[in-house]
C-alpha cells in the first residue's frame, strides 16, 4: 500500500456541524494558520443536510450561547428567520443549503479538505522521533488515515501541532458517525463519558409486525398533541411517575415516534442498566386532543343529531384519518350481534367501557433508535 506523508499545522477530523464551524473561526481567528479538515464521507456537513427534516433548526431564543450562534450565522452571511415558538431556521428552509455555505465559507478562508478519508488513529509523540517534523516543533501529532477510491486503499500519515477531533457521536451511522471519535479520544487520554441515546425518535412494541392496530399505518402522519413519559410500568398513568411533558408536533413514521417533543422526551428516559433496569421501564402516553377529551366529545354526541353517525366518521372530524382509524381499532374488542366493527357503529350502540377506551391511546416505548 503506498503512504503519503503530509504536514499541517491544525487537523480538524470530521467536516460536520461541530468540524465546519472550529474551520471557519481558525480561518477568521488565525488566517495564517495551514488548516486541513479530514472527512470520511465523500464530501462535508452530510448530517447537516438531513438536520430539522432537511430544512436544519439552527437553534433556539433559548439556547445557551444564542446570540453568540446567531452574531457567527450572520458573519458567515447566512439569512435566518425566528419563529414565534422561538425556532431559527434559515430563510430558506434548506438544510443542504447550510452545508454548503459553512463548506463554502471555510474554503474560501483557505481551509483545506482531505474528503472520502478515514482517520484510523492518532498518536502525540516527541518530534524528535519523527525524520520530516517541522524544525522547533516538540510535540506532535501524527495522524493515520486511509482513503478508498477506485484504485483500491491508500495509507495517509499527517503531522500536526493541534488536532481538533469533531467526529461527532454515534447518531445517524449513515452520516459517518459510528463512534469512532470515543476510541481514538479514549487512546489519547481522554476521559469519555459513556454515551446514552438522547435526542431521538423511539421505537414502539406498537408497530411490531402482528400488533393490532399495527403502528406501521400511521407512518407519514404528522399530529399536534401532547407526549408524556412515565417511568414504572406498574403505575402506568399516574402523576408520580410522570418525568416529562411536552407538546408540540407528533411525526408518526414507520418504525415509532419522532418530531422535536418525542427528541427532547428521549433526553429523559435515563435508566440504570446495573441495576436492572431498562428501557421497558417507561411508557409513552400521547394526547392527540389537548384541547377537550375525546372520550367526552363522543359522548356529547351520543344523542341528538350524530346518534347514528359511526364512531369512525365522528373521530375523522377530531384527528386525522390514520390516527382515528388507529385510536378507534384500539377500542376495538370484535365485532358487534350484527357483525360489525367499532369504526362503523353509530354512536349510540357504544357502551360506556367502549366510548371510554376511545380516548386512550398510549404507546409503550422499547427502545430507542
Ligand atoms: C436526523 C437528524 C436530524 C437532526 N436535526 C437537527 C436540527 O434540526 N437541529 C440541530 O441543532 N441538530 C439536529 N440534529 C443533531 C445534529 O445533527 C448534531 O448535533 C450535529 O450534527 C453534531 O455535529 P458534529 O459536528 O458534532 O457531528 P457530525 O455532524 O455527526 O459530524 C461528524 C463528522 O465526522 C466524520 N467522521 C466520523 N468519524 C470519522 C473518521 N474516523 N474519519 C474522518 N471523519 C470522520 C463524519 O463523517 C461526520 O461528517 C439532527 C440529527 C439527526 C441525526
Amino acid at each position: 500500500m503506498d503512504r503519503e506523508i503530509r504536514r499541517a499545522d491544525v487537523v480538524i477530523v470530521g467536516g460536520g456541524a461541530s468540524g465546519l464551524a472550529a474551520a471557519i473561526e481558525l480561518g477568521m481567528k488565525a488566517p495564517a494558520l495551514d488548516v486541513l479538515v479530514i472527512e470520511k464521507m465523500p464530501e462535508p456537513g452530510r448530517k447537516i443536510r438531513a438536520t430539522g427534516s432537511g430544512r436544519c433548526n439552527i437553534s433556539n431564543s433559548g439556547a445557551a450561547g444564542f446570540s453568540r450562534i446567531m452574531e457567527f450565522f450572520r458573519e458567515i452571511g447566512l439569512v435566518t428567520k425566528t419563529y414565534d415558538n422561538g425556532l431559527v431556521y434559515p430563510y430558506s428552509e434548506s438544510a443542504a443549503d447550510v452545508a454548503a455555505l459553512l463548506t463554502e465559507r471555510a474554503a474560501s478562508l483557505g481551509v483545506n479538505f482531505a474528503c472520502g478519508e478515514e482517520l484510523m488513529s492518532v498518536k502525540y509523540m516527541p518530534a524528535s522521533l519523527v525524520s520530516d517534523a517541522a524544525p522547533g516543533s516538540k510535540n506532535i501529532f501524527m495522524l493515520e488515515s486511509v482513503i478508498k477510491d477506485r484504485d483500491g486503499l491508500r495509507s495517509v500519515t499527517t503531522h500536526a501541532s493541534f488536532v481538533i477531533l469533531a467526529m461527532g457521536g454515534k447518531a445517524g451511522p449513515t452520516f459517518g458517525t459510528i463512534g469512532d471519535g470515543y476510541r481514538i479520544a479514549r487512546n489519547l487520554g481522554h476521559n469519555v463519558v459513556t454515551p446514552v441515546p438522547a435526542l431521538t425518535g423511539i421505537e414502539c412494541d406498537e408497530w411490531d409486525e402482528g400488533s393490532r392496530p399495527c403502528g406501521i399505518t400511521l407512518g407519514g402522519t404528522r399530529s399536534a398533541g401532547v407526549v408524556s413519559l412515565y417511568k414504572d410500568p406498574k403505575e402506568i398513568f399516574g402523576e408520580e411517575t410522570k418525568v416529562f411533558e411536552e407538546a408540540g408536533e407528533i411525526q408518526f413514521t414507520k418504525y415509532g415516534l419522532s418530531g422535536i417533543c418525542v427528541f427532547n422526551m428521549t433526553r429523559h428516559m435515563r435508566y440504570n442498566r446495573r441495576a436492572g433496569e431498562s428501557v421497558d421501564e417507561f411508557l409513552v402516553k400521547i394526547d392527540l386532543f389537548p384541547d377537550g377529551d375525546i372520550a367526552g366529545y363522543i359522548r356529547d354526541r351520543q344523542k341528538g343529531c350524530f346518534a347514528d353517525t359511526p364512531a369512525g366518521e365522528i373521530l375523522r372530524t377530531v384527528l386525522k384519518e390514520p390516527l382515528a382509524d388507529y385510536v378507534i381499532a384500539s377500542a376495538d374488542d370484535g365485532l358487534d350481534e350484527y357483525g360489525r366493527a367499532i369504526a362503523d357503529r353509530p354512536l349510540y350502540s357504544l357502551s360506556d367501557e367502549e366510548v371510554r377506551a376511545t380516548g386512550v391511546s398510549s404507546f409503550a416505548d422499547t427502545r430507542m433508535e
